[in-house]
Parts: structure tokens; sequence; C-alpha cells
């Protein structure tokens, strides 16, 4: 993935799922394979911390802290992430207004890390044709009001493999400073978010589309 652009490497040791019953991550395990991951690459790591407490060893592990959608509200958990020495990436709930996003933003910055960076994943609709709706119109809107930079996560705000390029073309035409993409070399095995990630070859494709959008609006990858 380094190879074809990828600049980070992101992956879940300790996982928010839905069902108690389904796979929860490798926890510390998951992190020592991230680090050697880093150590091969050289490619930072970024990794979810799911409580308070859980940051202690997020923070020894990895080179930025994830507070997932369903944390986004978790204030303890907020406050926290403000007090460590990491940069933190906060994903959007999964209902919540610009507002509501940019305040929690707020909870981290009040405490004094202003290393921020917020992720559009998509929010709850009445669409039933794909996992979530992806809000690309957020990201002008966070770029109107706010200096935080803004990532798409097209991966959970479609749910689908199929429409992962797609949403990340667009993503990065509307204006996203970065992309969150899953990515799995067989996916159909994968233990969590198999129908949502692409494989190795289509990232690399993607990676050449993205080379001619970014510069269109002024970018660069
Ligand atoms: C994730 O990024 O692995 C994840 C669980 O995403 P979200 O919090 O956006 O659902
Ligand atoms: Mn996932």
């Amino acid at each position: 993935m380094k190879q074809a652009g990828a600049h980070i490497l992101r992956g879940g040791a300790f996982k928010p799922r839905t069902s108690p019953y389904s796979f929860q991550g490798l926890g510390e395990e998951g992190l020592q394979i991230l680090a050697a991951a880093r150590e091969e690459t050289g490619l930072p790591v970024v990794t979810e911390a799911l409580d308070p407490e859980g940051v202690d060893l997020i923070e020894r592990y990895a080179d930025c802290i994830q507070i997932g959608a369903r944390n986004m509200q978790n204030f303890s958990l907020l406050k926290r992430a403000g007090r460590a020495k990491k940069p933190v990436l906060l994903k959007r709930g999964l209902a919540a207004t610009l507002e509501e996003f940019l305040m929690s933003a707020e909870y981290i910055l009040s405490e004094g890390n202003y290393e921020v960076v917020l992720c559009e994943r998509g929010v709850r609709t009445f669409s039933d044709f794909s996992r979530n709706t992806l809000d690309l119109a957020v990201v002008p809107a966070v770029k109107s009001v706010s200096h935080l930079p803004i990532l798409v996560d097209p991966s959970h705000g479609t749910g689908r493999r199929d429409k992962v390029s797609p949403l990340s073309r667009a993503a990065v035409a509307v204006g996203a400073d970065g992309l969150i993409v899953e990515v799995h070399h067989d996916p159909n095995s994968a233990l969590s978010d198999g129908p949502q990630s692409i494989t190795p070859e289509m990232f690399e494709g993607l990676v050449r589309d993205l080379r001619q959008i970014a510069p269109v609006i002024g970018r660069r990858l």
C-alpha cells in the first residue's frame, strides 16, 4: 500500500462492533502487529481507542489516536484524548450535525491538543442502497467554518466495495484533505468489514485516478 501511495496505516486492534459476538479485534496483540508493520514499512499508524483508559495503551503504540463514530460524544474520552501528546482522528457520529461534530473536536482542542483531524464517514439516512450516506457536502461546510483538516472514509460511508472508488474520487474533487480506505488482500475472508474492503489492485487503480483528479482543484497526493 505504501508503494501504491498510502501515507498512513489504519487498523483496529480494539473494535467497536455492533454485536458482542462479532470479532472484537486482537487487543494489545493487534497493537504489536501494527507496530511491527510500522517498523517494516515506515508508515505511521492510527488506531482506535474505545475508552479513556484505553488511550494509555494506544498512546504507547500508535502515532495517532482514532475516536470512532460511536464515541464522538464520549466526552470523557474526548477530554482524555485532548491531554494526549499524539494527534487525534475524530470520526463523525452516526447522526451528528456539523455543530455537534465541531463541538466534539472542541473538547479535544480545549484540553490543549490542537492536532485534530476530522473524518466524514457517512451518516444514517433512509437510503437503503448503502450502509450509510456519505455526506460529502460537509467537507466544504467544515472548510468554511474551521481550520481543521477533514478526511473522508468512503468504506464505512458506503459499505460496498464497488462504491468505494467512485466516492473516493468525489471526495478528492470536493476538497477532502485525505481518504481512509479499507483494503484487504482477500476481502471475503476479512474478520471485519470485508464487503466494504477493496483489493490492493483496486487501491492502485484508485490512486492512479486520484493523481489526475487532485491537480484539477490545485491539490496533489
Ligand atoms: C473504523 O474506522 O474501523 C470504524 C469502526 O469506523 P466508524 O467509527 O466510522 O464506524
Ligand atoms: Mn471497519
